[in-house]
Formats: structure tokens, C-alpha cells, sequence
């Protein structure tokens, strides 16, 4: 169980992360953040410092959208979890985020994973888009080894020859780890299906196999959305799937009869 502020991760409630792919602008988050936490989410995703997959796209507001996400915070009383690129930004985004995410393309960034090891506060690691479920809980350990335990997993979609979603969503991926490690896990939707019609659909799925959470992306009006907008949800799709949830989570509570035996990571198939 990972505590982000007073909300507990992996100890029995579903928690949900929502928000846009990058702060924009203080309106476009404060908008975003009200309409999520009247939807039931519980912690404010923003990007502030943006991995883009082409140095021509929108990098992200910086450390005005970390002041942002702050405001943010203040207004609604939602937890903030962000990404953080490298090791140098450690310190200043702990200053502004409950929550310390750690990107796909950064899974691998060991210089990075060990100055998250020393930072105080939780992280939210993200699978590798080319990672094995080994490689993704070594990168645990090494956040683990220097001093924090506090390590949130997220299946986020992995790289495979299908071309029809963004990334393939790797549902056995949530029971495997959930029985190899302690760790809680939680799936991004958004990033695997990269279509947003997709991503009510995987969040059942996502209760179905067990996660204990997820992250998803939600934008005033994600067409003209900076990043991300093909597989962001508006408020209204965004509360929709919400509500279509329930009775996912209402069968969550009874534990089914079979429950996956402890895997060996990398045995025979
Ligand atoms: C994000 O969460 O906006 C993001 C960049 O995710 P990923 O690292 O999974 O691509
Ligand atoms: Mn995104």
C-alpha cells in the first residue's frame, strides 16, 4: 500500500488519476481539475515538463505549470502527481507533487531512478514501451534500493506489430505483477489505446484483472488540446465512464474463487 497524501494506493479502494496530458494554461487546468474530482477522481495528472515524441511539439509550461498544478491543488484538495524528466528536476517538482511520475521513455534512466530513490515522495513508475515485466520491476528495485519504497506500477501499453491502438495494452501484465511483487498497479488506458472510444472500454478491463487504479488523460476540449488530444476524454465522456464503472467495481469487492499462483518472471510458457 503506497500513501499519496491522505489517499492509500493498493489497499483496497480504486483509485483514479485524471487530467490533461500537459498543463496548458491555469483556466484549462482549474476547468479540468473541478470536473474531475465532481467525476470521483482523486489525484490531478498534468504534465508541467513533457517527453515529446518530436522536439516540434509542445514541451510543456515548466515550472509555471508546476505553480499551476499547485493552484490546482489548492482549489479542488486533489492530490497532483507529474511527470519528472531527469535527475535535476528531482528537487523542484517534489516541491509541487504528491506523486512523482516516471515516464515510459525514462523506465530505463537509472541516474533518474536512483535520485527518486533519495526524494521523499512516491513515484508512479511507468513501463518501458519495450520493457519485460522483469526489466520493469528491476527498475523498481533500483528506486527500492536507494530508499523508497513508496513505488507505485503502471501499465501504460507496450510496442508490439499491432498498429490499430497506439500501444497494446498488456491486461495479463496487472495480475502477473500484482503476483511477483507487493507493489501496487495501476493502467493507463489513455497511452495504450491512444483512440479515446478505447479508453472506457480498458478502465473495465482494467478493474476486471484487478488493478488498483488508473490513469487517465481529460481535456476541456481535446481536439485543440496541445498533446494527446485524439485520446483524451471530455468532461462528459469522462464522467460517463465513471459512472459506467460501478458495477465493475461493485464485483471487485467479492474476490474471485481463482486467483493467479506466484509466476516466474521469464519461466515457460
Ligand atoms: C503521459 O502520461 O502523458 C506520458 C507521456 O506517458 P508515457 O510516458 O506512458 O508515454
Ligand atoms: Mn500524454
Amino acid at each position: 500500500m503506497v500513501p499519496v497524501g491522505d489517499i492509500e494506493i493498493g489497499g483496497g479502494d480504486f483509485v483514479v488519476m485524471a487530467g490533461p496530458c500537459a498543463v496548458e494554461s491555469e483556466r484549462q487546468l482549474l476547468q479540468t481539475a473541478e470536473a474531475v474530482a465532481a467525476a470521483g477522481a482523486r489525484i490531478l495528472r498534468g504534465g508541467a515538463y513533457k517527453p515529446r515524441s518530436s522536439p516540434y511539439s509542445f514541451q510543456g509550461l515548466g515550472l509555471e505549470g508546476l505553480k499551476i498544478l499547485r493552484k490546482a491543488r489548492a482549489a479542488t484538495g486533489l492530490a497532483i502527481v507529474t511527470e519528472v524528466m531527469s535527475e535535476e528536476e528531482v528537487e523542484v517538482i517534489a516541491e509541487y507533487a504528491d506523486l512523482m511520475q516516471v515516464g515510459t521513455r525514462s523506465m530505463e534512466n537509472y541516474a533518474l531512478l536512483e535520485a527518486l530513490g533519495r526524494c521523499g515522495r512516491p513515484v508512479l513508475l511507468k513501463r518501458g514501451m519495450t520493457a519485460t515485466l522483469e526489466e520493469f520491476l528491476r527498475s523498481a528495485q533500483v528506486i527500492a534500493t536507494n530508499g523508497n519504497p513508496q513505488i507505485i506500477l503502471c501499465e501504460r501499453g507496450i510496442r508490439t506489430f499491432e498498429t490499430a491502438t497506439r500501444n497494446t495494452l498488456d491486461i495479463a501484465a496487472v495480475p502477473v505483477l500484482k503476483a511477483v511483487s507487493h507493489l501496487p498497479v495501476i493502467v493507463d488506458p489513455s497511452h495504450a489505446a491512444g483512440v479515446r472510444c478505447l479508453v472506457p472500454i480498458l478502465s473495465r478491463a482494467a478493474v476486471a484483472v484487478g488493478a488498483d487504479g488508473l490513469l487517465v488523460e481529460v481535456h476541456p476540449t481535446p481536439d485543440k488540446a496541445l498533446s494527446d488530444g485524439e485520446q483524451s476524454l471530455n468532461f462528459r465522456e469522462f464522467r460517463d465512464m465513471m459512472d459506467d464503472l460501478q458495477p465493475y467495481l461493485d464485483l471487485r469487492d467479492k474476490p474471485p474463487r481463482t486467483r493467479p499462483r506466484l509466476v516466474a518472471l521469464g519461466g515457460a510458457d
